[in-house]
């Protein structure tokens, strides 16, 4: 008996005009599942993230996300665009943290993590309170609920973003280069918080990351894209200890020379 992923990418493509961004691409996922994704800019790593949240269209294909449907639902038993309901009700599964933190400025810390549950969930004030603080101490910040966004660091702001999107109560959490922004003395306490979820929240991770020695500790399994698919992939110590393809090498060389 196989389990249904939590997260499947069924020959999906994404175009923008004449550009193939993403290129008949499939990729599962399991629940509690942790992925880390890597490869050169341009290749479709942020893209993939997007159209999981469906922040636009795809043009082929069908993504999947616990079991159902995102992209679609059925109707007469069969497959037609989603409508907004379906959306909205499907995006309640995904949490998203970006390279930028996005925090509502003018908003404590713990009114950002309060904001999304009481007006998209309508979680009465009292819940939505307890929770956020809850969250925030979770990443280290119990000492800060009250603290706007501009009294905060940056890895601090990026930790207040973590916890807005755990309000939410995902299922699958999304990383896209969460640390790249950050000085490099903040990373650490970022890539803390990530390993904490990791370990004691039953969340299914999907990361974009440049940080090698992270996604070789913490990812059950890497995928390299190029150019719009996964061009190979496998579990970390495979992937970096003794990568298949001529791209792969290349890319973790150049990668590695970097830094
Ligand atoms: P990565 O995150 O791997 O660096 P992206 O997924 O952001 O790459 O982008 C893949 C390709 O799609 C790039 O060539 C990028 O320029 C292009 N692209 C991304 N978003 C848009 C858009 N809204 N309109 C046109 N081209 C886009
Ligand atoms: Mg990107």
């Amino acid at each position: 008996m196989t389990m249904s992923p939590m997260v499947k990418f069924d020959g999906v493509t994404k175009s923008y005009g004449a550009l193939t961004v993403l290129d008949g691409l499939d990729l599962e996922i399991g629940a509690g599942e942790k992925v880390a994704i890597i490869g050169p800019s341009g290749s479709g790593k942020t893209t993939v993230l997007r159209m999981l949240m469906t922040l636009e269209k795809i043009n082929g294909g069908v993504i999947w996300v616990d079991g159902e449907p995102l992209t679609h639902q059925v109707s007469s038993g069969t497959l037609v665009p989603a409508d907004a309901a379906h959306l909205r009700r499907m995006r309640g599964k995904i949490g998203m943290v970006f390279q930028h933190f996005n925090l509502f400025p003018h908003m404590t810390a713990l009114k950002n993590c309060m904001e999304a549950p009481l007006t998209v969930l309508k979680m009465p004030k009292t819940e939505a309170r307890a929770r956020a603080a809850e969250l925030l101490e979770m990443v280290g910040l119990s000492d800060k609920l009250d603290h706007y966004p501009s009294q905060l660091s940056g890895g601090q702001q990026q930790r207040v973003a973590i916890a807005r999107a755990l309000a939410m109560r995902p299922k699958v959490m999304l990383f896209d280069e969460v640390t790249s922004a950050l000085d490099p003395e903040l990373v650490g306490e970022v890539l803390n918080v990530i390993r904490r979820l990791g370990s004691e929240l039953d969340l299914t991770m999907l990361m974009v990351t440049h940080q090698m020695g992270f996604a070789r500790e913490f990812a059950d399994r890497v995928c390299f894209f190029y150019a719009g698919k996964i061009c190979e992939q496998g579990p970390p110590a495979q992937l970096f200890g003794a990568p298949r393809h001529e791209r792969t090498r290349q890319f973790l060389s150049a990668v590695l020379e970097a830094t």
